[in-house]
């Protein structure tokens, strides 16, 4: 039998992370470079919502997404026993109730749930919201818990880490540049939309799952953390710039979250900031070959949802050359 080629991954975020783990378990020879010395710190996925939400985002993504989306859930609760399966909730006030007619008619296989129902699935909420839709097949998981457990695995499998380490430094046959943002200056079409999020702590709230809340001008989920802690995200601006979060996005974010529960009012902040999620213009991930080195980007507000996906499609094109259409772009930028 040949050998297989050698393969240097660029980028140790969601996606360059699943790349590893998935190439190292089919039999490849992997090394995954990341810039940071610190594993993550510059990685927009560690501020992700990392919900796994396939049907939710068919209100406002292709169909593309719901169809990889569904397989990206099973990658993930067959991969981490972190992935929480306990559906999401999207709930609105008395006066939206239209925006939750035009959420369930985007999206599909939900239950619709009155004020009672809402109340036993998650009794923080009482009966304040007269209805709401539930998904009960999507998942989340806290991001950096995750990711760490990708690492851990992609090296058991045999993979080879070099934090610090911007460039390719040992022989590779193959390199697959997961760079996110940081590979703009190779893909024009590249933009960024960033995105910002707050993290509270409160030991008075106890919610299970995401829940998103439709509203004219504010647009908020919470995610629970565990521990007391919950995400709340997340705006999306066209900016390639991250860090702090702008006062009016703090503003808009706390409020909607006041407005789901008055008990958010007494939670404590723990950590605010903003990820830059790499976007195509029509906001599709795509995998760009050019021979020998292959480009995965462009994996927008899916970066949790697609990641595995891409690498199983990344791992059948380097065993078989199967190139699924819809994502495969060939020599081209
Ligand atoms: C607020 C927010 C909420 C989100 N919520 C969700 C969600 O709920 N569900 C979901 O599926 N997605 C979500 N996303 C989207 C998701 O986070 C992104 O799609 C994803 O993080 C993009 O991953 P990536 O690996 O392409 O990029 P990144 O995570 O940015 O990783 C790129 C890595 O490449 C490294 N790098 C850069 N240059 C080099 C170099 N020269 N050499 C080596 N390494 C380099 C960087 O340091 C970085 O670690 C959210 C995003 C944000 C910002």
């Amino acid at each position: 039998m040949a050998e297989k080629p050698a393969i240097a991954i660029r980028g140790a975020g969601i996606v360059g992370l699943w790349q590893a783990l998935t190439l190292a378990r089919g039999g490849f020879p992997v090394t995954l470079y990341e810039a940071s010395p610190a594993p993550f710190a510059d990685a927009a996925s560690r501020y992700a919502g990392a919900m796994l939400a396939p049907r939710c985002e068919e209100e406002s993504a292709e169909p593309l997404v719901r169809r990889l989306g569904l397989r990206g859930v099973e990658l993930w609760q067959a991969a981490y026993p972190g992935t929480l399966t306990h559906g999401s909730l999207v709930i609105a006030h008395p006066r939206e109730r239209t925006l939750l007619e035009r959420f369930a008619k985007m999206t599909s296989a939900h239950e619709r749930l009155n004020a009672d129902e809402i109340a036993k699935l998650e009794p923080q909420l009482g009966t304040r919201f007269p209805a709401g839709l539930y998904f009960p097949d999507e998942a989340h998981m806290a991001p950096e818990p995750a990711m760490r457990f990708l690492l851990e695995e992609a090296q058991k499998a045999g993979a080879i880490f070099r934090p610090g380490e911007a460039e390719v430094s040992q022989p590779a046959d193959i390199t697959i540049d997961c760079r996110g943002m940081g590979a703009k200056a190779d893909l024009p079409e590249l933009r960024g939309v960033r995105g910002e999020r707050i993290i509270v702590k409160s030991d008075e709230i106890s919610l299970v799952r995401p829940l998103r809340l439709l509203h004219p001008r504010l647009s908020l989920y919470v995610v629970p953390r565990g521990n007391g802690e919950f995400m709340l995200g997340a705006t999306a601006i066209e900016s390639d710039e991250n860090g702090p979060i702008t006062v009016r996005s703090a503003l808009e974010l706390l409020s909607a979250a006041y407005a789901v529960d008055p008990a958010f009012g007494e939670a404590e902040i723990i950590a605010q900031g903003a990820g830059v999620r790499p976007a195509f213009p029509d906001n599709r991930p795509r995998i760009i070959s050019h021979g020998r080195y292959i480009y995965v980007n462009g994996i927008y507000r899916h970066g949790f949802l697609l990641a595995p996906v891409l690498a199983e499609l990344m791992l059948s094109y380097l065993q078989d050359g199967a190139a699924e259409p819809e994502i495969f772009v060939a020599d081209r930028c």
